[in-house]
């Protein structure tokens, strides 16, 4: 499958404005969207932003703490003291939590199949979008920046907006 995402010259100057580049990738799952965004940014220089390994992380969490996940507040509780370090190389991205790097640990199939019960807690979602939003903004370089609400909450002005697969 190829994953292609259109990203004109005149694109990655912003239009002609001073303001880092934006692009949001979204698109549902398995459509090659952290792929085709990791791929964009290391070829434009870009920083490059996987929002899921961020519930991923919040989930891991949760798990290792032994929080119900089903226990909104609680979860959002753990997640509101937690500080998150998100390295946007997108040559070697990578993740922190509370001082652990958790970038495999991850990739679990116990994280992959709790994960949802994080996703749809609107409290952690409120909390990991004010971060994201700090990531993008932070990013001086310009960022890629994928996420299934990437293109209509997270970045919904960003310079590039495409939905993956499509
Ligand atoms: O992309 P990935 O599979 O790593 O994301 C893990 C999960 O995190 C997704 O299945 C989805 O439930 C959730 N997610 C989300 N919003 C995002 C990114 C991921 O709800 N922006």
């Amino acid at each position: 499958m190829t994953h292609q995402v259109q990203t004109s010259t005149e694109s990655v100057s912003d239009s002609g404005s001073s303001r880092p580049l934006v692009i949001a990738i979204d698109g549902p799952s398995g459509s090659g969207k952290s792929s085709t965004a990791r791929g964009v940014a290391e070829r434009l220089g870009l920083a490059f932003l996987d929002t899921g390994a961020m519930y991923r992380a919040v989930t891991w969490l949760a798990l290792q703490e032994g929080v119900d996940l089903d226990d909104r507040a609680a979860v959002a509780e753990l997640l509101a003291h937690a500080s998150i370090r998100v390295d946007m190389d997108p040559r070697r991205p990578a993740i922190s939590i509370n001082g652990v790097d958790v970038s495999e640990a991850i990739r679990a199939p116990e994280v992959s199949a709790a994960v949802s019960a994080i996703a749809t807690n609107l409290d952690v979602r409120a909390d990991l979008v004010a971060r994201q939003k700090k990531l993008i903004a932070d990013a001086a370089q310009g960022i890629v920046a994928e996420g299934r609400d990437i293109t209509t909450v997270v970045a919904p002005d960003a310079g590039v907006r495409r939905v993956a697969g499509c």
